[in-house]
């Protein structure tokens, strides 16, 4: 029998780390370590070696999601282990993104947290689980889901995937669903959701010895840009709370705006970031903006862009059983771990639906995640591995 790839747990985090898979975030750069294929390539060859069944599906050009699977009973539920493949650029890193050095128990390099280290995990407990596939009772299915970091895309196919019966793999729905994220071992059962969208006020372009003739889209932004301002700090934040992740905020992140410094500009863009509570409505935060501005006579110079994203949040009603029986694994793994809320955004909500009951799990601190030294501690990456596993070997 082929040697099993992944069951040691910190190599596999190492060999992880030092096949770049940088997520561009929408920006125009090309290079040998943008995009998730050869990483998506890494696991593909291994699965091969392993003889498991695995599923390779085209996303966007070049950008895969890949699924495996082992098989449990007959009729036995389905539980779907997911995570993502891209990093967050490596731009100002102080050290070495990909060399997953080994020092003092860390991995150091980007994602090595965020989430190399939470995929090395998922990997060693399927290989392990593999090996004993003869006594699994669940069919397991892991799923490396791509473009988490800039639009949840993979996470989007993949549902796609289960529900049009697209996938063999994954025929119908998964029963449970854990998506790994530095969480520091804790069972995450709530985290906001998303919108952003651009918005934008016209003017007259003129040449700018001569401003009279024009219609500054950037002033007349000014007014509206203030008004934005109060209604983030001092309105938002009213509209409604949530025991596990608190309350509702609103970010103006980008502005753009003319074309040259002596023409007057004809337009002025702005992106905004709202994130929702759970279960709060992403038109009704759409509209309660617009309606505010409107009530301060500022409702017809902006014109408001189709959201380019919109995620619902991670909701805790769903999921209180899933996490209990995952929390019971931690606590006799020895680790003191607790259910808790998110500010951050995951593939989990995109997965759930609202319907699935999904949790967020892994090693690693998210304050690791995206730094400029970003590491990941070796223990933590064994704990996983052994409490994802030994969850999974007794469902
Ligand atoms: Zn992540």
């Amino acid at each position: 029998m082929a040697e099993i790839p992944f069951l040691d747990v910190v190599q596999t985090a190492q060999d992880l780390v030092r096949i770049p898979s940088v997520n561009p975030m929408g920006r125009e750069v090309t290079g040998e370590i943008y995009f998730e294929h050869r990483l998506t390539d890494y696991l593909e060859n291994q699965w091969k070696a392993m003889g498991l069944p695995y599923e390779r599906c085209e996303v966007f050009s070049s950008r895969d999601n890949l699924v495996a699977r082992l098989d449990g009973d007959e009729n036995a539920e389905t539980i779907l282990l997911e995570v993502h493949q891209d990093t967050v650029p490596v731009d100002g890193m102080t050290v070495a993104p990909f060399a997953a050095d080994l020092r003092d128990g860390r991995i150091y390099g980007r994602g090595a947290c965020d989430i190399k280290g939470g995929m090395a995990s998922m990997l060693n407990a399927f290989a392990r689980l593999s090996r004993d596939a003869k006594s699994s009772r669940v069919n397991v299915v892991l799923a490396c889901t791509i473009n988490e970091e800039n639009g949840f895309d993979g996470a989007k196919k993949l549902r796609q995937h289960w529900q049009s019966g697209a996938s063999k793999l994954l025929p119908r729905a998964p029963d449970k669903i854990i998506v790994a994220e530095p969480t520091n071992l804790n069972v995450v059962t709530a985290h906001k959701g998303t919108i952003r969208w651009q918005c934008y006020v016209e003017g007259r372009a003129a040449h700018s010895s001569m401003p009279e003739l024009g219609a500054n889209a950037i002033y007349r932004m000014g007014p509206i840009l203030n008004q934005l301002e109060t209604y983030g700090l001092q309105i938002v934040p009213l509209l409604a709370s949530h025991p596990l992740v608190g309350k509702p905020t609103l970010s103006v992140g980008m502005i753009e705006g003319g074309i040259s410094v002596n023409t007057v500009p004809d337009r002025c863009t702005l992106t905004i970031d709202r994130r929702l509570l759970p279960n709060e409505s992403a038109e009704e935060a759409f509209a309660n903006l617009q309606d505010y501005l409107a009530s301060h006579g500022l409702g017809d110079a902006l014109i408001h862009e189709t959201p380019f994203l919109s995620t619902p949040g991670l909701s805790d009603q769903l999921n209180g059983d899933l996490a209990e029986s995952l929390l019971q694994t931690i606590r006799e793994c020895g680790h003191e771990a607790d259910c808790m809320g998110v500010p951050y955004g995951t593939d989990a909500d995109t997965l759930s639906g609202g319907e699935i009951p999904a949790v967020v799990f892994g090693p690693g601190d998210i304050a690791q995640a995206h730094t400029k030294d970003e590491w990941v501690e070796t223990e933590q990456l064994k704990s996983a591995a052994e409490i994802l596993y030994r969850y999974c070997s007794r469902s």
